[in-house]
C-alpha cells in the first residue's frame, strides 16, 4: 500500500499548477489539484489572454484613422463595450473549460476549494475540511494586486475588475507605471476614455531600457494619455454622482469615473500554513526556492508568481515542466531564467530580451550601442507620427549581442525571434551576416551598421 493518497498535490490551477499536474499525471503519478476560483488562473482569466483581446480592440481607433491615408472612409465606426466585454468573458470561460477537460483526460483529481498546508505531506481543503496526504506538494498559488494604504483605497478597482466593468467609463485614473498600468492606459485611451497615469517615479516602465521608457512615455503622451510623474494618490473620495475625487501628493485633484490600482502584485502565501511548517518566505512574502524550485521543506516545491522570480506565464510553465522532469521523469532539470524575452502591449508595444544598457554597464561590460529610430512604412501614408525605436546592446570586446530592445509596431512578435539569437549568444557580426527581409521594420535589426555610442574599439 502506498504511504500517501497522492504522489503530488498541486495548490493553484493557473499556468504553473495546471502544467505540472497534467505532465506529472501523464508520467504516471497520482495527482490532485485544488483551485479556489476557477481553473486557468490569472493568465487565462484575468491577465494575458483577456488583456490581449482588449489591446486588439483598442487598436482599431488608430487603424480607422490610419485607413484614411490609404483611401478608406470609416466615418460610421462605433464601439460597443458590452459586446467586447462579453465576447472576451465567453472566450476565457471556454479556455478554462479546455484546461479542465485536459486535466480530466490526464486523470488529475480536481477540487473546487481553497487548500492550505497542514504538515509537510498533508493539505486541508478549507470549505470541506477534508485532509489529504501527498508525497510531494507543489505551491502554485500565483499573486494578487497590491493596494496601497491610501485613504479610500477600496474605491479603486484592480486589473481583474477592469475587464468586467458594467459600462465603459468616460475617464479613468490609473495608479502605477509598470507594464500592467501602461497596458491598461493603452487599452482605455484607445477605446476613447480620458486616461491619466499617476506614477511615483519620473519615467514609466521601470526595469526596461531607458531609451525604451522615454520613447513609450513620449508616444503615450503624444497620443493623448496624461502622465503625472513624481506623485502618488493620497486619497480617493466618493462624489455624489458615483464619480471619484482623487487627491494627489502634488496637491492636484482629479475627478474621474474610475481609479485603477496597478502598483504591483504580491505572492499568494498568506494564511496558507506555510511558515508554521518551516517553509521559508522571502522578504516580499514569496516562497524561497532553489534552482529546482524546491522550498526549505524537502517535500514542498513552488513554481510561478508565488516564487517571485520572473513573473510571466511562460516562465511559470517552464518552471513547472522542469519540476516534473526532475521529480517524475528522473531528469534533473533547472529552468534557466536568463534572457527571458518579454513584451508590453502598449502604444507603441515593447519587446525586450537580455540586458538593458544600464544592466550591461553595471555588470562591467564595455559596450557598443546601436540605435535606430524611424517611422515605419505603414505610418507614412497614414500620416501617423508614431516611430519605432530599435536598440542593440553589444559587448565591444566579444561582439556578443547582450540585449535587444524594441518599441514599435509588431515588436512583441519580433522579439520572440531575436530572443533565439540572444539566447544562443550570437555576435553582432553574425546578426549582420543575416540578409534583410525587405520591406519590413524588422530588417533594421540586421542593418544597424555603426554604433551610436561605444566604450572602446571591438577587437580586430
Ligand atoms: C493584468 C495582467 C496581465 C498579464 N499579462 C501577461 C502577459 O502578457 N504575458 C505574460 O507572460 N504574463 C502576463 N501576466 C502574468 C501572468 O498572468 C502570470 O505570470 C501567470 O499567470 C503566473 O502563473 P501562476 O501559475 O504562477 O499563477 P496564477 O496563474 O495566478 O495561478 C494561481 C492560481 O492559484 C489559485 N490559488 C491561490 N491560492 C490558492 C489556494 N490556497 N488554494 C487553491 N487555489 C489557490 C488562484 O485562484 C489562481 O487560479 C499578466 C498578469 C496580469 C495580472
Amino acid at each position: 500500500m502506498p504511504q500517501y493518497e497522492y504522489d503530488l498535490f498541486v495548490i493553484g490551477a493557473g499556468s504553473g499548477g495546471v502544467r505540472a499536474a497534467r505532465l506529472a499525471a501523464k508520467a504516471g503519478a497520482r495527482v490532485s489539484i485544488a483551485e479556489q476560483v476557477q481553473i486557468g488562473g490569472t493568465c487565462v482569466l484575468r491577465g494575458c489572454v483577456p488583456k490581449k483581446f482588449f489591446v486588439y480592440a483598442s487598436e482599431y481607433s488608430q487603424a480607422f484613422r490610419d485607413a484614411k491615408g490609404f483611401g478608406w472612409t470609416v466615418d460610421w465606426a462605433r464601439f460597443d463595450w458590452p459586446t467586447l466585454r462579453d465576447a472576451v468573458q465567453n472566450e476565457v470561460n471556454r479556455l478554462s473549460g479546455l484546461y479542465t477537460k485536459n486535466l480530466e483526460a490526464a486523470g488529475v483529481t480536481m477540487w473546487d476549494d481553497r487548500a492550505i498546508v497542514v504538515d509537510p505531506h498533508s493539505v486541508r481543503l478549507v470549505r470541506s475540511g477534508r485532509i489529504m496526504s501527498a508525497e510531494r506538494i507543489l505551491i502554485a498559488t500565483g499573486g494578487h494586486t497590491l493596494r496601497p494604504h491610501s485613504k479610500g483605497q477600496d474605491l479603486g478597482i484592480t486589473s481583474t475588475d477592469a475587464f468586467t466593468l458594467k459600462e465603459l467609463p468616460s475617464s479613468i485614473v490609473i495608479a502605477g507605471g509598470g507594464y500592467i498600468a501602461v497596458e491598461f492606459a493603452t487599452i482605455y485611451s484607445g477605446l476613447g476614455v480620458d486616461t491619466t497615469i499617476i506614477y511615483r517615479g519620473e519615467r514609466i516602465l521601470r526595469g526596461f531600457d531607458h531609451d525604451v521608457r522615454a520613447h513609450v512615455q513620449a508616444d503615450l503622451e503624444r497620443s493623448g494619455v496624461k502622465i503625472v510623474v513624481g506623485s502618488v494618490i493620497d486619497e480617493i473620495a466618493p462624489l455624489k454622482d458615483g464619480r471619484k475625487l482623487v487627491s494627489l501628493s502634488n496637491s492636484m485633484k482629479i475627478e474621474t469615473d474610475h481609479v485603477m490600482w496597478a502598483v504591483g502584485r504580491e505572492p499568494n502565501t498568506a494564511n496558507m500554513g506555510l511558515e508554521a511548517i518551516g517553509v521559508r518566505l522571502t522578504q516580499r512574502g514569496a516562497v524561497a526556492v532553489d534552482e529546482f524550485s524546491r522550498s526549505s521543506v524537502p517535500s514542498i516545491w513552488a513554481v510561478g508568481d508565488v516564487t517571485d522570480r520572473v513573473n510571466l506565464t511562460p516562465v511559470a510553465i517552464r518552471e513547472a515542466m522542469a519540476f516534473v522532469e526532475t521529480e517524475f521523469m528522473a531528469r534533473p532539470t533547472a529552468f534557466d531564467h536568463a534572457d527571458v524575452a518579454s513584451a508590453v502591449f502598449s502604444r507603441p508595444p515593447v519587446g525586450a530580451v537580455g540586458l538593458t544598457e544600464e544592466q550591461a554597464r553595471e555588470k562591467g561590460h564595455k559596450l557598443n550601442i546601436y540605435r535606430s529610430v524611424f517611422r515605419p512604412m505603414k505610418h507614412i501614408l497614414a500620416n501617423n507620427e508614431q516611430r519605432t525605436l530599435m536598440k542593440l546592446i553589444v559587448d565591444s570586446e566579444t561582439d556578443r549581442v547582450l540585449g535587444v530592445h524594441i518599441a514599435g509596431v509588431d515588436s512583441p512578435e519580433q522579439i520572440q525571434l531575436a530572443a533565439i539569437a540572444v539566447k544562443a549568444g550570437l555576435t553582432k557580426a553574425q546578426w549582420d551576416s543575416t540578409c534583410a527581409v525587405h520591406p519590413t521594420g524588422a530588417e533594421e535589426l540586421v542593418l544597424m551598421g555603426e554604433p551610436v555610442a561605444h566604450d572602446n574599439e571591438a577587437p580586430a
